[in-house]
């Protein structure tokens, strides 16, 4: 057994705040003009909100606009309309083989 401490960040749904391991969850990250996207690689810089895969959650955080307080953004509805887009298309891929 290797002794390396290694740090796992513990990331939350800004939904339902579940906890969940990094990859676990899909990233939505603030770039320095303000814009807001999925990031697929979870490594983008920026800051980052969290939100867990299953699409109920998406769902909830689109309806009461919870990036704009978890992001510090004014995003409108068409914003996240085109995050959902994101967002089905991201997680379309791992789900349906
Ligand atoms: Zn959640």
């Amino acid at each position: 057994m290797e002794g390396k401490a290694r740090k796992t960040p513990v990331r939350s749904c800004i939904s339902c705040r579940n906890a969940g391991d990094k990859r676990a969850l899909v990233r939505f990250v603030r770039d320095a003009r303000g814009q807001v996207s999925l990031d697929p690689s979870g490594k983008a810089p920026g800051r980052g909100a969290y939100v867990c895969p299953d699409g109920d959650c998406f769902k909830d955080v689109r309806r009461k606009h919870r990036l704009n307080a978890a992001l510090k953004v004014a995003l409108t509805d068409d914003d996240y309309a085109r995050l959902e887009d994101e967002f089905q298309s991201f997680v379309g891929k791992t789900d349906e083989r």
